[in-house]
């Protein structure tokens, strides 16, 4: 029996389309890591959905003249367009919208209260005097009381990443029509982080795993000290409050959202016809991973974790990976200004392999990465295309036109052709222990440094030179070059899945690559190849211009 690996993936806001920003910092991460796990033969569930609620969505909605739920249905079908495109492999990509949501929030919501977890306290809430509505989260603005810089948000401070509750803001003002607010008194409910402070303290400092920037965060803000916060609003689009006389108020969308991992595993569990089956992701032997960007550390390492322990009997999150930011093209990307390259846009005229290896072997893992059009150029052509795809491409085309389309038969191995083969294994080995630990980055690199190798090789053994004098050393240099190609189709295979679909096909095999696991196997001698067709496309550096022109065009 395999292990079992619980994916969840952060929930995008339905209140835009997804740019690459969010790729970067989180689906794509989880995707290589939920397709390495099943080659491996684990048991893998990554789920997520697009978070329906909260203000971004109704201030959309507001500006487009549109419902909220008009808004949100339509950016979940393009997030959907957008995965399958991708290659964005969840097993289920839900909605917050769903009966079932609201059901698993109100659960949680009764257990904590009834254990005295939530408690009702009466709050000074911003009122805009000229808009006669409350102003919750993003309807204000001001300046952050911990960072002190501008443009702060109601519920938290990009520039910190600390949440914080709307009365602790500085100069706010409403963002619709920029009134100071005054304060009116509020009944809320308040998630009691006060009462976890200890444990989630001790908890933490077990976790000697999770990345230096995550651990180093989310200490230095549970040794601050926490504050409870407001888990209700005064707004009308939302999780109703399953209490009598909270009829106008909404659930806070931060303690809904992060409970649709535990929601969207029952709906999946619902919808294979075994509704227990949930538990088997929820309890007991289960790692579960949590892919986020920076700003959403707080509510993975600290909020949620609190949420779970005050419920019980339900998994901590084993890890967070979360990524630093991507800038484009030097600067921070900024949706509001148009700064920013839309996913949907970029697959309508690139191929997705590109950008997945782009943002692979560039991840933001350790500190923000920067996306220009020019390096994406230039991987693809220099990297992807002269490299991995160069290699590929001599190799099968020069056996399928010299044997007959089939794999050609080995003789012995000299040492430098073992050698190879050694590093071949070795490197599936090495890119195991990278991706088990979550370093992207460095076992992509391993694998094209392999490519590379196996380039080399063949430069040497010029099997089209020899195949004219010593066609049987021929044979068999090429046999050890497709022995490299089958490992680099299962390497590269989390990071680019559908060029290594298509090479594991032009190498003979059937099915899916996953199927054949996480080692080296290798096509046997006669083994009929198809018909090989290049895998990459090299793209024309006029479209660094292009490209950067058109990004600059749409910023203001
Ligand atoms: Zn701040
Ligand atoms: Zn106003």
């Amino acid at each position: 029996m395999g292990e079992k690996i619980f994916i969840g993936v952060a929930w995008p806001y339905a209140d835009g389309l997804l740019h690459l920003g969010h790729i970067a910092g989180a689906y794509l991460p989880a995707d290589i890591f939920a397709r390495y796990h099943r080659t491996k033969g684990n048991e893998v569930l990554m789920v997520s959905g697009s978070d329906q609620h909260g203000t971004p969505i109704t201030i959309k909605a507001e500006q487009e003249g549109k419902k909220p739920s008009e808004i949100a249905t339509q950016y979940h079908q393009q997030f959907l367009d957008s995965w399958q495109k991708l290659g964005i492999s969840f097993d289920l990509f839900t909605t917050t919208g769903t009966a079932n949501h609201a059901e698993v929030v109100h659960d949680i919501f009764l257990t904590l209260l009834d254990r005295g977890y939530i408690y009702k306290s009466t709050m000074s809430q911003p009122f805009c005097p000229q808009c006669q509505r409350f102003l919750p989260d993003r309807y204000i603005e001001g300046t952050c009381p911990y960072c002190h810089s501008s443009g702060a948000r109601g519920d938290q401070c990009d520039k910190c990443g600390k949440p914080m509750n709307t009365d602790e803001l500085i100069d706010a003002h409403c963002r619709i029509c920029g009134s100071t607010p005054v304060f009116k008194d509020s009944e809320h409910f308040f998630l009691k982080l006060t009462a976890f402070e200890d444990r989630l303290l001790d908890w933490v400092r077990q976790q000697s795993h999770w990345r230096q920037n995550v651990l180093n965060f989310t200490t230095r803000y549970l040794e601050e000290g926490l504050k409870d916060r407001a888990i209700t609003r005064d707004i009308d689009w939302g999780v109703p409050v399953p209490v009598d006389g909270f009829e106008n108020k909404r659930i806070y969308v931060w303690f809904e959202a992060v409970i649709g991992y535990l929601s969207a595993t029952k709906e999946w569990a619902k919808s294979s016809g075994d509704e227990e089956k949930w538990r088997s992701f929820w309890q007991g032997d289960v790692k579960s991973y949590y892919f986020i960007g920076k700003d959403n550390i707080a509510f993975h390492t600290i909020i949620w974790p609190a949420m779970l322990m005050g419920y019980g009997e339900l998994n901590l999150p084993y890890d967070i990976p979360a990524n630093e930011f991507l800038t484009i093209e030097g600067r921070k990307l900024s949706t509001s200004r148009h700064w920013a390259v839309w996913l949907p846009d970029y697959l309508s005229r690139y191929d997705p392999d590109p950008l997945r290896y782009l943002f692979s072997i560039n991840m933001p893992e350790t500190g923000d990465t920067d996306f220009s059009w020019r390096e994406f150029i230039r991987r693809n052509n220099d990297e992807l295309v002269a490299t991995y795809g160069n290699l590929v491409h001599r190799v099968l085309t020069f056996v399928y036109r010299n044997f007959d389309g089939c794999v050609p038969p080995a003789g012995e191995f000299d040492s430098q052709t073992q050698a190879l083969l050694n590093r071949a294994e070795d490197t599936l080995k090495t890119m195991d222990e990278l991706l088990y630990r979550c370093h992207f980055k460095e076992a992509i690199r391993s694998a094209m440094s392999l490519a590379q190798e196996a380039n080399r090789y063949l430069d040497d053994k010029s099997p089209w030179k020899t195949i004219k004098e010593n066609r049987p050393a021929a044979a068999t240099a090429l046999h050890a070059a497709i022995s490299v190609l089958s490992c680099l189709r299962t390497a590269l295979y989390p990071f680019l899945p559908f060029s290594s679909q298509k090479l594991h096909e032009y190498l003979g095999f059937d099915g899916k690559v996953e199927d054949y696991g996480w080692q080296p196997t290798v096509p046997e001698a006669g083994q009929k190849l198809l018909p090989p067709q290049p895998l990459f496309t090299k793209l024309d550096e006029k479209l660094v211009e292009e490209e950067t022109s058109r990004l600059e065009h749409a910023h203001y």
